[in-house]
């Protein structure tokens, strides 16, 4: 026997037949003898249009109301499951997430999960019943819902999975695995067998929603087993996995990217101590998170200029923070596009091979497409690039580091 947490996201609950479907799953781990605690996405599309209805109300709702609202969509589809399964016979109860509860920081629209109490869950699972939780939610201190950001139910499993022990916590969504690049982009992707946690944490992070990026992080710290695989089919799919897991390791794992990005440039600024300071020093008091980051010493060597990329999101905010610091930083314009994306080639390899970035480079080159900021780590290598080419060059590069299917 084992005990098992699935997670269906938005697409495998869509409608009520993928419900049906999604319980039919559910029972049979439950038939095989095992205990099942599910974790539920809203029905695919629902979470936009609460969030858009908020906007609607108003530009600057508060947080906490914008969080009880948009956490509504998966109370819907929690009791659907329960009823459908309870029909066919499976013992089956939904909780929200007050009612256990799931303990969150403050932060609302971004909280962090801090604590699940899963006495009831464990009652619940030592008597046979199915255990129905909702994802994407917890409850503040103050007691109030607060929501874990965009594909944020795939923390919630994670976090679940960790607090019951469980032997496998398995993410069912609308492709059967992890590919080395997002399958609807690029047709000669490959599904995984497995990837690393380090790989599956920079993937996330760089764009590939398969798994939200917290998500990852907990699984590795906490040591559970992550399986992502389709609800529709049923193939084997990809396990995230420790490093010594894996046989034959590939230089490149994947390619990811991401359109949420804008690029800033505050165009002659002093070349001397302190103008980096005053410039992200307003940024981060915005709270707002500064990604890439590249100075160009001018002609003259007096002046600079310096380029950074943001979320599109804060793209705005940064802007008025910067203006409102125009004095104390002494810029003489503000350059700025949003029309731009980041394309990232990933691999624990490349800690141990040479000439992986200038594959990037001349690939890129190759195909006209001009790089405006880079940034890499251990593990990775990110280009900044007009979005129009985003296409061509992920196809392009997933050919160069030899990731085609056959
Ligand atoms: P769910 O609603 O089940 O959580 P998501 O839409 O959040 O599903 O995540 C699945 C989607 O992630 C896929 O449909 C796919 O387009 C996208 N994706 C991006 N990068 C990858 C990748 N490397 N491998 C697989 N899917 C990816
Ligand atoms: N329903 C939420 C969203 O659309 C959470 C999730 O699906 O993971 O972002
Ligand atoms: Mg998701």
């Amino acid at each position: 026997m084992a005990r098992i947490v699935q997670k269906f996201g938005g697409t495998s609950v869509g409608d009520m037949e993928r419900i049906r479907r999604v319980a039919a799953r559910v029972q049979r781990e439950v038939t095989a003898g095992n205990e099942v605690a599910v974790v539920l996405s809203a029905m695919a599309g629902t979470t936009d249009q609460l969030v858009a209805w908020t906007r609607e109300a108003s530009a600057g709702a508060d947080p906490r109301e914008f969080d009880l609202v948009v956490s509504t969509g998966e109370q819907i589809t929690i009791g659907l499951l329960a009823i459908v399964l309870q029909d066919m016979g499976v013992a089956a109860r939904s909780w929200t997430s007050w009612q256990l509860p799931i303990r969150t920081d403050g932060a609302h629209t971004k909280a962090r999960i801090e604590n699940i109490d899963t006495a009831a869950l464990e009652a619940d699972l030592e008597r046979g019943r199915v255990a129905i939780v909702p994802g994407f939610q917890g409850i503040s201190p103050e007691g109030r819902i607060a929501t874990l950001g965009r594909g944020g139910s795939d923390t919630s499993a994670v976090a679940l999975a960790a607090a019951l022990n469980a032997d496998r916590c398995d993410i069912f969504t609308d492709v059967d695995g992890v590919y080395t690049c997002d399958p609807r982009i690029v047709a000669k992707a490959r599904k995984l067998d497995r990837i690393t946690y380090e790989e599956m944490l920079e993937s996330a992070s760089q764009g590939a929603r398969v798994l939200q990026t917290r998500a990852v992080e907990m699984g590795m710290k906490h040591h559970v087993r992550i399986q992502v695989l389709s609800s529709f089919e049923d193939v084997p799919g990809t396990l995230v996995v420790d490093e010594d897991e894996i046989v034959e390791q590939e230089i490149i794992s994947g390619i990811a990217y991401s359109r949420d990005e804008a690029k800033i440039t505050v165009a002659r600024v002093a070349d001397k101590p302190g103008v980096a300071a005053a410039i992200f020093g307003p940024l981060a008091d915005a709270a707002i998170n500064v990604d890439m980051i590249v100075q160009n010493v001018s002609e003259d060597g007096d002046e600079t200029d310096i380029t950074f990329t943001v979320p599109e999101g804060d793209h705005q905010r940064a802007i008025d923070a910067i203006e409102r610091s125009r004095d104390a930083i002494g810029y003489e314009r503000l350059d700025h596009d949003a029309n731009v994306v980041k394309v990232s080639v990933i691999g624990v390899g490349m800690r141990s091979h040479a000439g992986v970035a200038q594959r990037m480079f001349r690939t890129l080159a190759e195909k006209g497409i001009n790089i405006q900021v880079i940034s890499t780590s251990e593990i990775k290598v990110s280009v900044l690039i007009a979005e129009e080419y985003t296409e061509l060059a992920l196809r392009a590069l997933h050919s160069a580091y030899g990731l085609d299917a056959e």
